[in-house]
């Protein structure tokens, strides 16, 4: 596999070491040493802080946002989408992939205090080889940047548009590891189950899932975003099958449903109904490592996995009209009521019903316990949902 260490804070680790060594020995030396340690002292507040913040640090390897958006812009030209452009400044970089380069990212919506919108992350070019939703990734942020500001006054979202940029570039469905980024997010099924149903669809090399799970930079990156995030609801694009499908609350349950359940089918059908026929909503299994796994299944985030109908980037402009509706649409639809963004209201008879599904309550409500803390003044002392 050949894979680089990518966590950051590890390089430290050995340095941070010898500094509290050296402090050690430095501090059983004589008194006139006393200056000299607290100058070592300052060196062990970087080293520290820096361990601590687990930084990104790009290696002389990783290539700089510059060199990478320029060819990416290469790459739209080749495909003749003259109206998105890569602009380095405009993305945060969480980390590098093991051809260095940047697995990005940037908030949209997050500096307008007014907008109490839902948080949804928009997630692109998982699959490398799927060149249109790389295009619906970027035509979204020329969209809410410029296009049409106004809508970004109802809803928040965090875009990453290349997830997987080694296979952008080399047009492969994995990334330059061989492994499925899509196959190898961490879900509790993964150790058990990965590799036989792997070997189930004949060891397709396109679907591997990796030696471990959450083995790759493209895997981490997605669980970063979801458990920092928590949003609301997921919206990943893909190619080629030409359907919509729903993992998350409600999924493959079709009575008895709660009204989060309903919401968030309801939007599955709201999405289809607004596409034009290019989405037609399914029940289609997750897998082992895969992000409706992971994110619908596991943690109860509605995630909606458009698959367009095909991967020819010449027709991307036109998946872009028919569906920057329903997109939009989906980003401001609020799955959650006012009373359940209100954690403390109605939180026991709601647990309740969904502990008898065995399902998680804490994912049912739109806040985290932290942003419950910051919005509602009393929380502190008030019950523990995730325990109700
Ligand atoms: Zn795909």
């Amino acid at each position: 596999m050949n894979r680089k260490t990518r966590n950051k804070s590890l390089i430290y680790l050995p340095l941070l070491v010898a500094i509290v060594i050296l402090l050690t020995v430095a501090g059983k030396k004589s008194s006139s040493e006393v200056i000299r340690i607290s100058g070592d002292s300052n060196l062990f507040g970087i080293a520290f802080g820096l361990s601590l913040f687990n930084d990104v640090i790009a290696t002389s390897e990783d290539r700089s946002k510059e060199e990478f958006c320029k060819d990416v812009n290469d790459k739209f030209l080749k495909f003749r989408w003259h109206n998105v452009i890569c602009k380095p400044d405009r993305w945060k970089v969480f980390s590098y992939s093991s051809r260095g380069n940047p697995l990005f990212y940037q908030e949209f919506g997050f500096d307008d205090p007014d907008n109490k919108g839902p948080v949804n992350l928009l997630l692109c070019g998982v699959h490398g080889d799927e060149p249109p939703a790389v295009y619906l990734c970027f035509r979204m942020v020329r969209d809410i940047l410029f296009d049409s500001p106004e809508t970004l006054k109802n809803f928040k979202v965090i875009i990453a548009p290349i997830v997987n940029p080694d296979g952008f570039f080399a047009n492969t469905r994995h990334n330059a590891n061989g492994v499925d980024p899509n196959r190898n997010l961490p879900t509790k099924d993964w150790e058990d189950s990965a590799r036989k149903v792997w070997a189930n669809y004949n060891n397709d090399p396109r679907k591997f899932p990796g030696e471990t799970s959450g083995s790759e930079e493209e895997s981490k990156f997605q669980t970063y975003l979801i458990n920092k995030y928590k949003p609301d609801k997921i919206i990943s694009v893909h190619a080629p099958l030409g359907f919509l499908d729903f993992d998350g609350p409600g999924d493959q349950k079709y009575y008895d449903l709660v009204r989060v359940e309903h919401r968030a089918k309801y939007l599955g059908l709201n999405i289809e109904a607004n596409s034009k026929r290019l989405l037609k909503l399914t029940d289609f299994r997750f897998f082992p490592g895969s992000l409706g796994n992971y994110a619908g299944n596991e943690r109860k985030i509605p995630t909606y996995t458009a698959e367009l109908p095909n991967s020819d980037a010449s027709k991307a402009y036109y998946f872009w009209d028919s569906l920057r509706f329903a997109f939009i649409k989906a980003l401001n639809f609020e799955i959650y009521d006012e009373r359940e963004k209100h954690p403390l209201h109605n939180a026991q008879a709601v647990s309740e019903r969904v502990k008898d599904k065995g399902l998680e309550l804490a994912f049912y409500f739109r806040n985290s316990l932290e942003k419950v803390k910051m919005e509602t003044a009393k929380a502190d002392a008030g019950p523990d949902i995730t325990r109700n």
